[in-house]
């Protein structure tokens, strides 16, 4: 077996690792844990840690490591059949089984889902379709799509474009032209406008109201949005703010795509977030928790207003020009498959929304009277807990301290990941769906310790 220092050493030579400091790491100066395995909410890496997954990998472990079920599943899915495509009417057993079964857990009015690799493509496959619907009508000016700051819908050229995290844009020359972001229906970070949380809706509302006028409702598509924003910051909406959006949008004809990378399949203790807040989408996007990430699968989810239309296209211009060599990948669906089952069986949207609310309100009476801490908000199985400088001001610290990242490496020798999400000290939990109570305490006290001694 090779030795620690030479696998590190052929990381550091080889290996071009996503969202990472590239110059730092190269130099050894960047942190790097090599994972050798995983059981429930466990991780265990090569120098001998065992670590309490706070953030479920990146939001996408539900059911927890180690399933025995799904890794059979797989094995099973290879031996048999290892591969086919998709393309012009074919199929395996396994993608069309995993079809009907995210269909009969998706929302009231949809109607059929494309299955892709993971949360970026299937955005791409969702902003391509919108287009094609417009073009199908006849309004081909009908093209922009909203985006809020602070979104977080993947990193391609459009994905990118439509993440609202400077991080994601500069030095790479997006956002795109067809998109054009508005506010972020982030309370807490809005001190200066010294309003209700009510009034806060309101005036969310007023923006996108103000900057379709601007634009022209004929040249605006869609709009996109978390039920409950993930990377950034993981802040659910303020009161009746879907229902509020909802109504400009359908004022203006304009499609809905809720992006359900992260809530979908159980996060918030409703099988999707549009359930959660009511929403009606017209696309809805969804990857990780469809496999719990132990295999590589996205599904684009289509209503029946953008289906209908699609199908009319086809008619009109013959086959739809989109598709992937990967699409509905039998080994992801058979993934799939075991893993919405193993959801059912353990209960586990149940599990998020009472031990998923368990753990966020815990977390707030532990840690929510520290005077470096501003908020603590969750939903089913997230939570945040907002580090601030001056509590009383809203005032936030020079992101240069990097609090954040010192009370995650702090959290890290108590033996519990969390993470520093990437803009603003906020400490960021996603755990697996499987959580137990007596876990999510270990994570609020190694919380509370860890901030005790940095902060
Ligand atoms: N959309 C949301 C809401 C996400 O959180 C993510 C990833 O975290 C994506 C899209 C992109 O997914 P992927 O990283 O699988 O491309």
């Amino acid at each position: 077996m090779l030795t620690n220092d030479k696998l590190a050493e052929w990381d550091r030579e080889s290996f071009f690792h996503p969202s990472t400091h590239l110059g730092q790491f190269a130099r050894g100066e960047a942190a790097q844990r090599i994972v050798t395995g995983g059981e429930g909410v466990f991780i265990q890496d090569r120098d001998g840690n065992k670590l309490l997954d706070g953030f479920a990998g990146l939001y996408c472990v539900n059911v927890g490591y180690g399933r025995k079920e799904i890794a059979e599943a797989i094995a099973d899915q290879a031996r048999e059949l290892s591969y086919y495509h998709a393309y012009a009417g074919h199929g395996s057993e396994a993608s069309i089984t995993l079809a009907k079964m995210v269909m009969d857990r998706a929302p009231k009015g949809m109607a059929r889902v494309y299955f892709g690799l993971g949360g970026s493509d299937a955005n791409e496959t969702n902003i391509k379709l919108v287009w094609y619907y417009n073009n199908i009508l006849g309004r081909p000016e009908k093209k922009k799509i909203i985006s809020r700051w602070r979104g977080y819908h993947g990193s391609g050229l459009m994905t990118g474009s439509l993440t609202g995290l400077e991080l994601f844009h500069k030095k790479f020359d997006l956002p795109l032209a067809q998109v054009i972001h508005t506010e972020a229906p982030y309370y807490y970070r809005r001190p200066d406008l010294n309003m209700s949380e009510a009034d806060f809706t309101a005036h969310c509302v007023q923006s996108l109201e103000d900057l379709i006028a601007r634009e022209g409702a004929d040249t605006i598509a869609a709009f996109i949005g978390e039920p409950v924003l993930g990377t950034g910051g993981i802040v659910p909406p303020p009161a009746g703010y879907w229902e509020a959006i909802q109504k400009v949008l359908d004022r203006h004809d304009i499609l809905l795509i809720s992006d359900e990378v992260v809530t979908g399949f159980g996060r918030l203790g409703t099988m999707f977030g549009s359930d959660h807040y009511g929403m009606k989408p017209d696309l809805i996007t969804s990857a990780k928790g469809l496999t719990s990430a132990y295999a590589p699968l996205s599904a684009s989810i289509v209503g029946q207003r953008m289906w209908d239309v699609l199908v009319q296209g086809t008619d009109e211009n013959g086959v739809i020009g989109h598709g992937w060599t990967y699409s509905a990948h039998p080994i992801g669906a058979a993934a799939g498959i075991a893993n919405l089952k193993l959801i059912d069986e353990l209960g586990l949207v149940k599990n998020a929304g009472e031990t998923g609310n368990h753990f966020w309100q815990t977390m707030r009476e532990a840690v929510g009277d520290h005077p470096n801490v501003g908020e603590v908000r969750g939903e089913g199985m997230l939570c945040a807990v907002e580090l601030v400088a001056e509590k009383d001001k809203r005032q936030f610290f020079d992101a240069s301290e990097g609090k954040g990242a010192k009370v995650v490496a702090a959290m890290l020798k108590r033996g519990v990941i969390a993470r520093a999400m990437p803009q603003g000290d906020i400490l960021g939990f996603a755990p697996p769906l499987c959580l137990t109570r007596a876990e999510a305490d270990q994570i609020v006290s190694a919380t509370k310790d860890s901030i005790a001694e940095v902060l």
